[in-house]
């Protein structure tokens, strides 16, 4: 009977914690760092955030939230030729928008600038840095192979003293661009190319965005960030795998320098399918025209996503389902696809809109009258309530619900067929009217029960099919965007020789579109809300500047592949 007084058999379900929560759970149980938690997300301002980066935000944030620590905003803004403002503002905006807090803790690693040349002093001082004069295009040749060792720059022993002069001038002012870098002294033979005497420092002459022209060289990145890291005593410095390779010369400078250590953990980015995710091919989308924009809603950016009538509840849902894993895949973006579904289900308003009408008039309803059913507004959720949609003698419904030859299991509306109109009457089809002269069908005669209003009948007639409608003369007109995806291909960045991931693009990705919809749907919308249109999708009001009545944009369609997927 011992074993029950032991605890170690209590049953509780423990959950189960990804490996960067085990690292940290154990640094905390070793009271590593006093057991504080404290991380940081640490973009460089040169492009808009992606879908990839939400991920590392949900990271660093939450592991930041879950262990009562802290998270920093820190900007790695170490190359003023590629960073701008435009994108400080927008990655601020958006990491709020994804619902974190970073508190008074916002950092850029410019404000770093002069520690950072104060720590490369120290590296020339103790004979660990150099001076180098040659070209980049000579340090590379020199640099060797990964089964070559690379060769020693002749300046490789240049006097201390020369090189910290030589330093200095650099910062002064006094070279060209190209003439002059820094670089580490380690080794030209290790097998690690990233220490083979990496270059520290680079003169550029460019106006930075926030130090203006008060510096002419700037770190590289290598060179920064994890010194960035130690001054704000970050304790777990967590980052994509590439990096990995990065880490035995960040624990170089650390060492040499003798300053805190925090530790570095890698995870693999997310790779979406269907989608991609770099910054430079993004910027060249936008630059080239192929997208209207970093916030065109077919971009995997934080700003289309949200354009597009993403919530951040689903993307911080869609974070947490993937986890965290070690090794490169790629993630179904049929499961981001489903993330959203699941949220809308909840949250977003019904409404009935019709994409390509067809007319219907209902022979035996009186030509001025009109009536207000009821409908509900979410089948989901109680508390959203019902409204009033308006009905009348003419209508219109998808011209695909209707079909003339319809085969036996076609449940739609047909000649002779009987239907449900979605919170009104059955109707029965009695005429097909089409054009005489392109046989096109213009219009349906129909006629309704009267004693089915609502949607049911008391006799107990069942009908197979329920389709939406609008009321032609209380209906409004709307542009609708239907957006797809904007790759054809699952990984568009499996190419041939020579190829482009441009030819992967999918030339039909936006189908502009005039719609009609209950009159609801305009005295309810603002700039960014979601609806349900009726068995069409999910959609999201879009106004902007030139807009005044709303466009809306179609977020996805009701078609869970995913949900298909995991129940076959
Ligand atoms: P890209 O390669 O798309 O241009 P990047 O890595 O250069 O992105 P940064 O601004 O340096 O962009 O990234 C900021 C943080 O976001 C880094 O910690 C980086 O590891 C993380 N991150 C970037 N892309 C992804 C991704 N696809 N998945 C997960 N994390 C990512
Ligand atoms: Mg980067």
């Amino acid at each position: 009977m011992t074993e029950n007084t032991d605890i170690s058999t209590d049953k509780t379900p423990k959950p189960v914690l990804n490996f960067i929560q085990e690292i940290i759970e154990n640094d905390i149980r070793n009271n590593k760092n006093d057991a504080r938690v404290h991380t940081r997300f640490p973009p460089e301002p040169n492009g808009y955030l992606h879908i990839g980066h939400a991920k590392s935000i949900c990271l660093n944030f939450g592991l930041a939230n879950k262990y009562n620590g802290k998270c920093n905003l820190r900007f790695d803004d170490t190359n003023p030729v590629k960073e701008d403002v435009e994108y400080v503002d927008s990655i601020m905006e958006d990491v709020r928008w994804l619902g974190f807090d970073w508190e008074d803790r916002l950092f850029y690693a410019s404000d770093y600038f002069e520690q950072i040349y104060e720590f490369a002093c120290q590296l020339i001082q103790k004979g660990k840095a150099y001076i180098c004069d040659l070209s980049a295009e000579e340090i590379s040749n020199l640099r060797g192979t990964t089964t070559q060792a690379g060769t020693e720059s002749p300046y490789r022993n240049r006097t201390i003293e020369e090189s910290l002069d030589l330093f200095h001038r650099m910062r002064a002012g006094e070279f060209a661009e190209g003439s002059h870098v820094l670089r580490a002294k380690i080794d030209m033979a290790s097998p690690n190319m990233h220490m083979r005497d990496p270059i520290l420092y680079r003169i550029i002459h460019t106006e930075h965005h926030r130090t203006g022209n008060k510096w002419c060289i700037y770190p590289m990145y290598d060179f920064a960030h994890g010194q960035s890291d130690s001054l704000e005593r970050i304790t777990h410095s967590i980052c994509t795998l590439e990096f990995e390779v990065h880490r035995p010369l960040y624990d170089w400078f650390i060492r040499e320098l003798e300053i805190y250590a925090p530790q570095q953990i890698e995870f693999a980015r997310l790779n979406l399918s269907y989608t991609v995710m770099s910054k430079r091919k993004l910027l060249e989308l936008v630059k080239n025209n192929y997208v209207n924009g970093w916030d065109d809603p077919r971009m995997p950016t934080i700003c289309g996503l949200r354009r597009a009538g993403y919530t951040p509840e689903s993307i911080r849902n869609f974070a947490e389902t993937i986890g965290v894993a070690r090794r490169d895949n790629i993630i179904d973006v049929a499961l981001l696809e489903h993330c959203i579904r699941e949220d809308l289900n909840k949250k977003a308003a019904r409404v009935m809109t019709v994409m390509n009408p067809l007319k219907v008039i209902i022979t035996n309803y009186p030509e001025n009258q009109t009536e207000e059913l009821d409908a509900i507004n979410n089948p989901e959720d109680a508390s959203m309530g019902t409204r009033k949609v308006p009905f009348s003698r003419e209508i219109y419904i998808e011209r695909e619900d209707f079909m003339e030859d319809a085969p036996k299991k076609y449940f739609r509306l047909a000649p002779g067929k009987e239907v449900r109109l979605r919170y009104a009457y059955y109707i029965t089809c009695n005429d097909v009217i089409k054009d005489p002269e392109t046989n096109e069908i213009i219009e349906l005669h129909c006629t309704l029960d009267p004693l089915t209003k609502g949607g049911s009948s008391p006799d107990g007639r069942k009908v197979q099919g329920t389709i939406h409608w609008v009321s032609i003369q209380h209906a409004q007109q709307i542009q609708v965007n239907l957006y797809e995806r904007l790759f054809t291909k699952e990984n568009p960045e499996d190419l041939a020789e020579g190829e482009d991931f441009k030819i992967n693009l999918n030339s039909n990705s936006l189908n502009v579109i005039k719609a009609y919809a209950e009159p609801y749907l305009g005295q309810n919308s603002v700039s960014g809300s979601k609806f349900q249109f009726e068995r069409i999708g999910y959609f999201c009001a879009d106004y902007n500047s030139t807009n005044h009545s709303p466009i809306f944009n179609r977020t996805v369609t009701l078609k869970d592949s995913w949900s298909k997927m995991q129940k076959s």
